[in-house]
């Protein structure tokens, strides 16, 4: 999948870290689909929807059963047990994506993270770190969308999934909201630009501009 188009990138954090906002705003910043064509991808998961999810543009919600029935059909790309639950992202959507020239966001955890880079080596990954615990359990609470028990759960979770912050690319501390998304932006940018993919995008310019006198 070396050639294709669109750039793969990957966004991982601990629950509340701010991965769904930064990739919110970075959407809403590029509204321009011809000049940064990208899209979240929409996992599948087990977890009941949570007040304002709706089916199909937070998550395609499933039962166990029907999420199972579809890791034996090789529907995922990948997909991992969190919390309790089966999250996963679904191969054709990606591959299909891809193949458009449209650049794929995929907000999962780490090791989900690992399954995605082994097969896909040039996908771009994210870490984000929060500035610290309390202010990560101050972003859980203050979403006000988990109860006290689920946000305890996921505050206990939250060491183990940051001790895999070094099996990313890039790292971004999420402290100021307008520094991470510049920061975020600057990856984007710059993956965007890599020399394979400009190739790619910009073939009959190089041809235009060297003829045959590519060395
Ligand atoms: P959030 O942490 O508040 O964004 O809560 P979510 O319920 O949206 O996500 C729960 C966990 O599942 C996070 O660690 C996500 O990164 C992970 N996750 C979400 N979608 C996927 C997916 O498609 N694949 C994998 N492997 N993990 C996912
Ligand atoms: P995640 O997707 O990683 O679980 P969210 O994007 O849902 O996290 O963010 C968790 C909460 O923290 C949200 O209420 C969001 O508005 C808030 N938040 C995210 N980033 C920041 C920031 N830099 N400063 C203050 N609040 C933030
Ligand atoms: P939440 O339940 O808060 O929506 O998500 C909890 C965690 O699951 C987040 O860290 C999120 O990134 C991860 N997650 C969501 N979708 C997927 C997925 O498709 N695959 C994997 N591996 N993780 C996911």
């Amino acid at each position: 999948m070396a050639s294709l188009l669109g750039n793969l990138f990957i966004l991982a954090a601990p629950s509340g870290a701010g991965k769904s906002s930064l990739i919110k705003a970075l959407l809403e910043k590029h509204p321009q689909p011809e000049r940064f064509p990208m899209q979240v991808s929409v996992s599948h998961t087990t977890r009941a929807p949570r007040p304002g999810e709706t089916d199909g543009v937070h998550y395609h919600f499933v039962s166990h059963e029907t999420f199972e029935a579809l890791i034996e059909q090789g529907v995922f790309f990948e997909y991992a047990e969190v919390f309790g639950n089966y999250y996963g992202t679904s191969r054709v959507t990606i591959e299909q994506t891809l193949h458009k020239g449209i650049d794929v966001f995929l907000d999962i955890d780490w090791q989900g993270a690992r399954q995605v880079k082994a097969l896909m080596p040039d996908t771009c990954t994210v870490f984000i770190l929060p500035p610290s615990l309390e202010v990560l359990q101050q972003r859980l609470t203050g979403r006000g969308q988990d109860s006290d028990e689920v946000i305890a759960g996921r505050m206990r979770e939250a060491v183990s999934e940051m001790s895999h912050y070094d099996e990313f690319d890039y790292v971004i501390i999420n402290d100021d909201f307008t520094d991470a998304l510049a920061e975020l932006e600057s990856i984007v940018m710059a993956q965007r630009l890599r020399l394979n993919k400009q190739q790619l995008r910009h073939a009959a310019l190089v041809q235009g501009l060297l003829g045959n006198n590519e060395r």
